[in-house]
């Protein structure tokens, strides 16, 4: 029994320990997309910036001639139909990166689980594997629905679908570049000036399809695994929050850091919690409760602050949460991080790093109470 407790522990400094590596090699995954959403986003816009000058050329009024009106709709409807091939491009290769990072997720997810069998297992053959899996019911395969599902579940912020958020994008340009247009005919910009607020309305585009490139990636990540952590209810008892040990954590994703939720919890948050959030959840099995102990030793990675405030990639042990981590930063870090005001709060010892942050909602500065 204690013997069979105590592979089990280190079968979930295993798990934990792989799924963060796994989720470091996520997020150079997310900006490999990422920079592929952005090149397909601005895909031949040096041939269309050639075209605009043309049309633009070609029928320019005078200084002080009235805003020519078919120009604009003719420019402005060239550059939403160019920009829909775009997002068309966009729509298409996220779908297949998408698919693709759900089966490799449900592989990883499901494969780490095999960590906890208290079993010598790496020198079993994939069908003893299968087979001892099957007997404590883990690696069940999800059904085909839940692939379509994930892809097609509409974010949780505002029930978008991130294919209706580039449509929008794309949507949104015909009424801007006209508006923007409009501004330089009047104001008898030259070309240079005129393509530049062109390039503008472009450029939102593309940081749409960056930010639903990358939020994506983590949505479909967190969901199959949520899903396959609820398939396994028997093994995978809670969940605990993971953020990233750095400078780009928000606050409140800070303050949750392995914070631990029972896996039927109507309440527990749901992550991407905003756009570029990282943070996801980590199993929780059977083991651990029988134990009744922390998770014991293991690390995971954490970027540490020198002196000069730079950051350098170090391990720390896997039961230091961020607060805690963020104690042993120097000053200089710790009060760029949490802002000037927050930074005196929290140095004074009126406010903890949680204290920043209620009902998932960070405290404006207002309403924080200095003494
Ligand atoms: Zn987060």
């Amino acid at each position: 029994m204690i013997a069979e407790a105590i592979k089990g522990t280190s079968g979930n400094v295993r798990i934990f320990d792989r799924l963060l590596r796994h989720r470091i090699a996520l997020v150079r995954e997310e900006n490999a997309v990422a920079r592929e959403a952005i090149a397909l986003s601005t895909q031949g816009e040096r041939e269309f910036r050639e075209h605009f000058y043309g049309t633009f050329a070609a029928q320019r009024p005078e200084t002080d001639a009235p805003v020519n009106m078919p120009l604009l709709n003719t420019l402005a409807r060239d550059v939403q139909d160019w920009t829909g091939r775009n997002m068309g491009r966009v729509t298409v290769t996220l779908d297949r990166r998408l698919r693709a990072r759900i089966e490799d997720e449900y592989q990883t997810v499901t494969g780490t689980l095999f960590q906890i069998l208290p079993h010598p297992f790496e020198e079993k053959t994939q069908a003893q594997w299968a087979q001892i899996a099957a007997r404590l019911g883990i690696y069940r395969p999800l059904p085909e629905e839940n692939y379509k599902e994930i892809l097609d579940n509409p974010d949780m912020w505002d029930g978008y679908h991130w294919r209706e958020r580039l449509e929008d994008a794309k949507d949104g340009v015909f009424l801007k570049a006209k508006h923007n247009l409009a501004r330089s005919m009047a104001g008898g910009e030259s070309m240079p000036q005129a393509w530049r607020r062109f390039q503008e309305v472009l450029d939102g585009v593309t940081l749409t399809a960056e930010l639903v490139a990358k939020t994506e990636i983590q949505r479909v990540s967190n969901e199959i695994a949520e899903r396959v952590y609820q398939a396994n209810s028997d093994v995978v008892t809670g969940e605990s929050v993971v953020a990233t040990l750095d400078e780009r954590c928000c606050l409140i994703c800070a303050a949750d850091d392995r914070k631990e939720f029972a896996l039927d919890d109507p309440d527990k948050p749901i992550f991407p919690r905003h756009p570029r959030c990282r943070c996801f959840y980590a199993p929780m099995t059977r083991f651990w409760e029988r134990l009744g102990v922390d998770p014991p030793e293991g690390t995971r990675a954490g970027w540490w602050a020198d002196k000069d405030g730079e950051l350098h990639r170090k391990q720390v042990p896997a039961n230091m949460n961020f607060s805690q981590w963020l104690e042993k930063q120097p000053a200089a870090f710790q009060r760029s991080y949490l802002g000037p005001s927050r930074y005196e709060a929290y140095r004074k010892g009126d406010y903890s790093l949680k204290g920043f942050v209620n009902d998932g909602k960070i405290i404006p500065l207002k309403k924080l109470s200095m003494n």
